[in-house]
């Protein structure tokens, strides 16, 4: 059976690909959208959601993580929901990340209750994509792993995220900050904190100073003077609301927006991670030690390593008519205005990238997407790709 091509086709349904949905009501667009086929595809079950499922506080205020929905648009729904209402109420203060990844939960149903309205609009659930495949007509397929074709359509959105980095050469007994912070490394973490061994955190980022947040929370009663080593290869940066601010404290900025030149408010330590940081530095936590990466510290050695040393894209080949692939799988480079650059850096036409795991074109290393926040896809990013969809 010949399918027909939907207007647009989301590969991934998380955090970021809620964007597409949120601003196109924005725009009151929503409804041409679903009308013209927009199909929505991610391997989760329907119920299940695990996209900022960390036990620790969010890295935004609350409010970041509603501002992309309209009030009075027609996915206006989860702003009243019990979880809509404490992000309002908080809205200018991190809350739990757990609470907010509950709201984008909620949201995402809402998205997918909405489709059903609309014969060519679909959620389709358990839908794992193996690669998107390009045609001669330009036609987007996205194909299970039998090469068969599960959507087809006009133009493709990637956001598919990240996932977490081990690094080269890992030391047996690494987890990752991402298990850490999801509590699925609770029995390792326990018996290094219980038997003494020295505990080495590799990074120095918002998600490994969560992580030693989250040691010293839960085992911080047994662990002894130096067993949490902070091993960091790069100054670590420490969140600022402005210029002069970082000036005035003497600490390393954090990185300046390109666009705006704003300074980077996702960026950097902040909250309890920068609290954190300072009671290390002035000696009040006695428990962690910082390092420089390859030094050497005295005490027993490391038998556990935690490497927080960020995200690089999940793959997913987009490959041409011809079956090669347009660029490298595991480095997809987006534009400012949400396009996804094929070889010699040329927009590839009708397809988009938004979330964790893209980065700039002026990024030296993959993964190097400081922009990466909620509001960020929701606002300005969703809201350029929509515009030219
Ligand atoms: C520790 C940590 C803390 C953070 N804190 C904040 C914060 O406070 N505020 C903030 O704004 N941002 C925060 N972020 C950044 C970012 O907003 C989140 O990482 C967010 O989850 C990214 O959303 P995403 O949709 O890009 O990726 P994901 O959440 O990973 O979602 C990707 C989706 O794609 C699906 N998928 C993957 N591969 C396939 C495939 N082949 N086929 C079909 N479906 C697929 C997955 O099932 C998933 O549903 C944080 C990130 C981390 C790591």
């Amino acid at each position: 059976m010949q399918l027909s091509a939907a207007r647009l086709q989301v590969v991934g349904f998380g955090p970021a690909a809620l964007g597409i949905p949120v601003a196109a009501d924005r725009a009151d667009v929503v409804d041409d959208l679903m009308r013209d086929g927009c199909v929505f595809l991610d391997r989760r079950a329907r119920d299940e959601w695990r996209s900022l499922d960390y036990d620790i506080p969010s890295n935004s205020a609350a409010g970041d993580f509603l501002g992309g929905l309209a009030p009075d648009g027609r996915l206006r729904a989860p702003l009243h929901s019990a979880e809509g209402r404490t992000l309002m109420d908080n809205s200018d203060r991190p809350v739990p990340l757990r609470l907010a990844a509950r709201f984008l939960a909620r949201t995402a149903r809402e998205v997918a209750d909405y489709t059903v309205r609309f014969n060519r609009a679909h959620a389709l659930f358990s839908t794992p994509v193996d690669h998107l495949y390009v045609d001669r007509d330009g036609l987007f397929h996205s194909r299970d792993a039998r090469r068969r074709t599960l959507a087809l359509s006009r133009s493709a959105v990637i956001a598919v995220g990240a996932r977490p980095r081990t690094g080269h050469g890992t030391p047996p007994r690494t987890v990752t900050s991402e298990g850490v912070l999801r509590r699925e490394c609770d029995a390792v973490c326990a018996e290094a904190a219980g038997t003494g061994a020295a505990i080495r955190v590799l990074g120095g980022s918002h998600s490994a100073f969560s992580a030693v947040g989250l040691l010293l929370r839960e085992w911080g009663r047994e662990l002894r003077p130096g067993q949490i080593r902070v091993e960091t290869r790069s100054r670590v940066l420490v969140h600022h609301p402005s210029r002069q601010a970082a000036h005035a404290s003497g600490t390393a900025v954090a990185t300046v927006d390109p666009e705006t030149g704003e300074i980077n408010r996702f960026a950097g330590l902040r909250g309890e991670s920068e609290e954190l940081y300072h009671a290390v530095l002035r000696g009040a936590e006695p428990r962690v030690r910082l390092l420089r990466h390859g030094e050497r510290a005295p005490g027993p050695v490391p038998r556990l390593t935690i490497a927080a040393i960020g995200y690089r894209a999940r793959r997913l080949p987009v490959l041409g008519p011809d079956g090669l692939a347009l660029y490298p799988p595991d480095r997809v480079t987006v534009d400012s205005d949400g396009r996804v650059l094929g070889h010699e850096g040329r927009p590839v036409p009708g397809l988009f990238g938004i979330g964790l795991g893209h980065c700039g074109p002026e990024s030296t290393a993959a993964g190097d997407y400081p922009m990466a926040a909620v509001n960020i896809f929701h606002g300005r990013v969703a809201s350029r790709i929509v515009a030219q969809l």
